[in-house]
Parts: structure tokens; sequence; C-alpha cells
């Protein structure tokens, strides 16, 4: 088996167990107590899968949306600092297994950007997980530029994770299969990082680095287009669109065990920029052996696996 560190393993800490119930409205009951009782695990349940699948180390976040559905801000700030502490605890009992990136409180962007600084100075964290936009506000937002701005100076990637959209899109209406997963959450996502790019977070903050799920959340895909019909639709940023994804974008695998994606996403945005992650627990069943067998060279393997992930969380 290839060493790998897996950056999307989700937990739960008690304090946020009422805001993430509400997302299993879809799955059925028994499977819903079964995630929970992996997410709330941080022993042998956990550490087993891990050693399954060849993980060293797994990279843990909340399953979202946590304190982002949170209405009151002061209520928002306290849970999410209390989190980052839960988890400092448990990483603190297997500090050679887990790391942790922090749970923030977007509804306070200064707020955030100091409880960044203090989770990854304090706690030793690598970074953030932001799930998707905060009560109808995305990242593009120019509230956030006090965020972006110490996340740079952190040298802390962020992480956004797929969240629902504000409203349910009109073009795939009547279908619920649509909504979710299996096409909606991308959609959202892939919007959300366009709108970053779009808005020059990249260009005020070269140093800012985004961290997107399911390789890139069908971006990698697109680069072409988006440079070649940008520039007579008003694009004004110095750099063509495609060169944004490929300084400040890095994606991993949460769930898509497919080789041609991989594939395109190392030839769009460079074999540097391609990570393993499992999703555990949601779609975590087959990544190792996934990683393991995929047909690529030794070394693309190793750099995805692991190399990349330890390089750009200094791991
Ligand atoms: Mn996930």
């Amino acid at each position: 088996m290839v060493k790998k560190i897996a950056l999307e393993e989700h937990f739960l800490d008690p304090g946020l167990v009422d805001y993430w119930w509400p997302t299993m409205v879809d799955v059925a009951r028994p499977k819903a107590d079964g995630l929970f009782a992996c997410l709330t695990d941080f022993g042998d349940r956990r550490l087993d899968t891990m050693d399954k699948a060849g993980i060293a180390r797994a990279v843990l976040a909340i399953a979202g949306p946590g304190v982002q559905a949170e209405r009151d801000t002061a209520t928002a700030l306290n849970r999410a600092r209390g989190s980052n502490d839960f988890l400092a605890g448990q990483i603190q009992k297997r500090p050679d297994r887990y790391s942790g990136l922090a749970h923030l409180a977007m509804q306070d962007p200064k707020g955030a950007a100091d409880e960044l600084e203090r989770c990854v100075r304090e706690l030793k964290f690598c970074g953030a997980m932001i799930n998707g936009h905060t009560h109808g506000k995305y990242l593009d937002d120019r509230s956030y530029d006090v965020f972006w701005e110490r996340a740079a100076a952190l040298d802390a990637p962020i992480y956004l994770h797929p969240a629902d959209p504000v409203a349910p899109l009109p073009a795939i209406a009547g279908y619920n299969v649509l909504a979710r997963p299996m096409w909606g959450w991308g959609v959202e996502t892939g919007s959300h990082a366009l709108r970053v790019i779009c808005s020059g977070v990249f260009h005020r903050y070269p140093n800012a680095k985004l961290i997107l799920g399911h390789l890139g959340e069908t971006l990698p895909y697109q680069l072409w287009r988006f440079d070649s019909r940008s520039a007579p639709y008003g694009w004004e940023l110095p750099k063509p669109p495609s060169q944004y994804l490929k300084d400040n974008i890095w994606v991993t695998m949460s769930g898509m065990y497919d080789l041609p994606p991989v594939m395109c996403s190392v030839g769009a945005l460079g074999r540097d920029h391609v990570m393993f992650s499992a999703d555990y627990p949601f779609d975590s069943a087959g990544a190792g052996e996934f990683m393991d067998s995929a047909t690529m060279d030794e070394g693309l393997r190793a750099d995805i696996a692991y190399n990349n992930a330890a390089k750009l969380l200094g791991i």
C-alpha cells in the first residue's frame, strides 16, 4: 500500500451535533446512525479504517454545516472555538495520526480570521474548512478581505466544502436526486470557487490557497473555455482564469475514485495540485484500494497520496 495523507476526514463534536442532523434528511435512519457513530469516534473504529486503507494521517474537519447555520453570531463564534478546542484535545491523544482544520464562524469575518490565527499558531492546525456560503454570503464578499489577508499571511489553505445552495436550482427543480451530491453540490461549490476567482481574491492575496473536493467540482475540465470565453465578456484581472486555478487551487478526491477525472485534474492544475482524500465516513469505502491500484506511475501515486498534501499542509 502507498502511504497516504487523507484530508477531508470528518468528525462531530457534541456542540455541533444539532447542526448536522438536518443534513441527514434524505438518509435512512439506520444509515445515519451508523455515520454518527463513525463521526464521533476517534479511537479503534476510525484508526482501523485508516490502517486498512493505508492512511498514515487523517486531517480532521467537522461534518458541516456546523456553526455556519447558526443565526446568532456570538453563539457561532463561541461554539466554533469550543469545537476547535475539542478537536485539539482529540489530536493531542494521537498526534502521530491526526491533524486538524479549523471550524470558523464566517458570520464575523474578523472573528473568523482571529480564530484561524489562534488555531494555526496555538493549536497547530493546518488551515480551515468552510462549508459553503454563510446565510447567503460567499467568500468573494469584500467583507472577507480581512479573512483572506490573514489566511494568506498564515499560509493556511482554506478547504471549501460543499453545502446546499441558498435556494434550489430552477434548472433541476422536480428532480430531488439531482439536488445534492449527485449534481447540485458540485454546481454550487464550483460556482462559489469561480466567484472567489472572479472577484480578484487571488490577485489581491497571491499567497491565498483554496482546496476543493471532488477533483475540483468540474472546474479542471473547463480551463480552456474559462480562458477563451472570459476576455470577450468583461474579464479584467491580469492573469487568465486558468492561471488562478493553477496557482491558487488544489483539489482532493473526496469520493471520486475514477481515473479519468484524476488525470484531467493532474493535466489541468499540475501534478502537485491533486491530493488524496477519503471523505470519511461518507464516501470512504474503496478510497485506499483505488489509490493503491489506479494505473499511474509510482512517482505520481506517491505525490497524490502523500507528498503533495505534506508539502501544502506543512506536515
Ligand atoms: Mn465531505
